[in-house]
Parts: structure tokens; C-alpha cells; sequence
């Protein structure tokens, strides 16, 4: 069986030392008898597992100690509630960025819960930029303000972090958590589902200063209240020990490799690599300002939309999966994550400059 550099959004691909561990503790977890899957939450085992994934993740992110990290379900999607929920206090507005459909889902899931702002929207250049901290009109009474730093869909990215003074800033870093470093310091919350750069589906991560933990009100349900969470560690429930146990051999796998500046150099070098290419090539294009394109995902689309199917077919049959854009922009997308290697992208490249060649 030969594995293929799969370009999927996510669930993405994972790093293959980090699979062939899980496959060699599978059945038996260092002499316990027991896979992870079986075992207690609550034993001595897995709580070893659980303590070092969040202390190498610490490490990683350099996550200061007045940070709580919790390790929970519900996707980042249940983040768009949980924000507002445990944010809000006593404030009925909150400050958002809409830079893309990520963005606009947060947004509408918020305003369920307060007055929303949006701050900025760059949805009439068809969300193909980060707009300038300059053109933002914040409200002057924000709970906190929500970005989105990547957005998987549109391949738009901050390359920096906005400052918002003493009103909290929260992240939706989904796509975009690991990939280098970032200073925690700067925020309120962070949060990121797990199956495109920490582990597979089901975990989702959240960061968040311990000053904001709290918040939530008497009607809040405990399952959605981070206080509740942060004093159990993260086991007020069942957690996704699987899910759990993965992350932490995922952060092993990324300080072996040097950590986050290490990884931030690979990934800058394959986004680069990608982008030089398409920008040299009348076949190929990407529809984002230079300056906020994505590291993690880039759309682009072939000048003859009527090849796409033979491109994705020849792809495929090349080692090339899943380069398929999302469904509300077309063409294609190719999601260079931190576990896709540099050699994925050499090899989509090449395939790329061969279907021009044939095609263009
Ligand atoms: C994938 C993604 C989500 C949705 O995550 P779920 O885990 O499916 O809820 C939200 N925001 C961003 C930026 C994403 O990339």
C-alpha cells in the first residue's frame, strides 16, 4: 500500500512517524495491556498522556502560566457559541472581522447571543484580502472582538496580530494553530478544532486567559462553560482520549522537528514554492492580495475552468488527492498543512507545470 499526499482541507493528513507510532501502541499501550482507546479517562495512564500532551504543547506555543489549556469536543463550530456564552458578562456587543465564510459563521452563531459589530467585511472584494487595523470601526463598549487568522476557504491569512488594547481578542486559529510560532500573550481566547494541524477529528483546543473564565451565566449549560472545563482539566466528562493521545504524539513529532520556528521556516518555503509558481504561470492563478495569502491553503483556479475535472482525474491518478476548492468557490485548493511535506508540494508543482505543458 503506497500513501498519497492527500491536499484535503481536513480532516488533513497527519504526519506518518506519528501514524506508525499509534499503529505500534495500538493494542498495547507500553506494557499496560490496553489500547489507549480502552483505557480509563480517570488512570494513572492516561492521565500521564493527557499531562504531557498539554506541558509539550505549552512548550511549543510558549503559553504562559496565567493561560488555561482545555481539551474538549464540539469542533470549533461549538466554539462560535461558547465564546459569547462565557465572554459577554455583562456587555450586549461584541466586535467582529468577517474575512470569509468562517468568519460569517462565527458571526451568525453570535448573534444569537448579543448585538454583533462588524468591524470590518471584506466580502465586497470577494474576500480576497485582510483589511487594515485602520479600517476597522470598533464599538467603544466590546466584550471582546473575534478574528478569524486563517480562512480555510478563501486562503487568506493575517500576518499579523490586531491589537485591541484591553478588549479581548479571540481567535478562531483552526487552520492555522502550530504552524509558527505565535505570542499567546496577545490574546484572550484561542481556539482550534483539531483535525487540521493537531490530531484528528473530534478534539478541539482552547486557550484562554484565566481572568477570563467565569463569565458565563446561571443558564449557561456546564458543558458549554469554561470554568467548568478548566477546574475539572478538561474532565468534567469523558474526553476524546483518542483524539488526545494523538495531539500530544503530534506536539512530540513537532519539537523533534525543532518546534514552531523550525516548522514556521518549512512552511513558509512550501507556501512560497506554491505561490511563485502560480504567479509565473498564465495557466494557474490565485485571486488573493500577495500580503494576506495563506500559508496553510491556496486556492487557485486554471484558466480553462473546463479542464478542472481532467485536472483533479490526472492528479489523483499522479499521488495527488483531494485538491478539489470548496464547493462555494470552485477550482481547486491545495491544503499544505504542517504534516504535508515538502516533497507533496514539489510533487504538486511538477504535476502542475505537466498538465499546463499538456493542457495549457
Ligand atoms: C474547519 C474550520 C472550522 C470548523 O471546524 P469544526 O471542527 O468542523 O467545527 C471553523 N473554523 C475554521 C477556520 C476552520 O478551518
Amino acid at each position: 500500500m503506497a500513501r498519497v499526499f492527500n491536499f484535503s482541507a481536513g480532516p488533513a493528513m497527519l504526519p506518518e512517524s506519528v501514524l506508525q507510532q499509534a499503529r505500534e501502541e495500538m493494542l498495547d499501550w507500553r506494557g499496560t495491556g490496553m489500547s489507549v482507546m480502552e483505557m480509563s479517562h480517570r488512570g494513572k495512564e492516561f492521565m500521564s498522556i493527557a499531562e504531557e500532551a498539554e506541558a509539550d504543547l505549552r512548550e511549543l506555543m510558549a503559553i504562559p502560566d496565567d493561560y488555561a489549556v482545555l481539551f474538549l469536543q464540539g469542533g470549533a463550530t461549538s466554539q462560535f457559541a461558547m465564546v459569547p456564552m462565557n465572554l459577554l458578562r455583562d456587555r450586549r456587543t461584541a466586535d467582529y472581522i468577517n474575512t470569509g465564510q468562517w468568519s460569517k459563521k462565527a458571526i451568525a452563531e453570535a448573534r444569537r447571543f448579543c448585538e454583533v459589530n462588524v468591524a470590518a467585511d471584506t466580502a465586497d472584494g470577494g474576500f480576497t484580502r485582510v483589511p487594515l487595523q485602520a479600517e476597522w470601526q470598533r464599538s467603544a463598549d466590546a466584550a471582546y472582538l473575534h478574528y478569524t487568522p486563517n480562512e480555510t476557504i478563501g486562503g487568506v491569512e493575517f500576518q499579523w496580530i490586531p491589537d485591541t488594547g484591553d478588549v479581548p481578542l479571540v481567535a478562531d486559529m483552526s487552520s492555522t494553530i502550530l504552524s509558527r510560532p505565535v505570542d499567546v500573550s496577545r490574546y484572550g481566547v484561542i481556539y482550534a478544532g483539531a483535525q487540521k494541524n493537531i490530531g484528528p477529528a473530534g478534539l478541539t483546543l482552547v486557550i484562554l486567559r484565566k481572568d477570563l473564565l467565569g463569565g458565563a451565566g446561571e443558564e449557561v449549560p456546564a458543558m458549554f462553560n469554561y470554568a467548568v472545563h478548566a477546574e475539572a482539566g478538561s474532565m468534567y466528562n469523558t474526553p476524546p482520549t483518542y483524539a488526545w493521545y494523538l495531539a500530544g504524539l503530534v506536539f512530540k513529532w513537532l519539537k523533534d522537528l525543532g518546534g514552531l520556528s523550525a516548522m514556521a521556516d518549512i512552511n513558509g518555503r512550501k507556501a512560497a514554492k506554491l505561490y511563485d509558481f502560480i504567479d509565473a504561470s498564465a495557466f494557474y492563478s490565485n485571486p488573493v492580495e500577495v500580503a494576506s495569502r495563506s500559508w496553510m491553503n491556496v486556492p487557485f483556479t486554471l484558466a480553462d475552468d473546463a479542464l478542472d475535472k481532467r485536472f483533479l482525474e490526472e492528479a489523483a491518478a499522479a499521488g495527488l488527492h483531494t485538491l478539489k476548492g470548496h464547493r462555494s468557490v470552485g477550482g481547486m485548493r491545495a491544503s499544505i498543512y504542517n504534516a504535508m511535506p515538502e516533497a507533496g508540494v514539489d510533487a504538486l508543482i511538477d504535476f502542475m507545470r505537466e498538465f499546463q505543458r499538456a493542457h495549457g
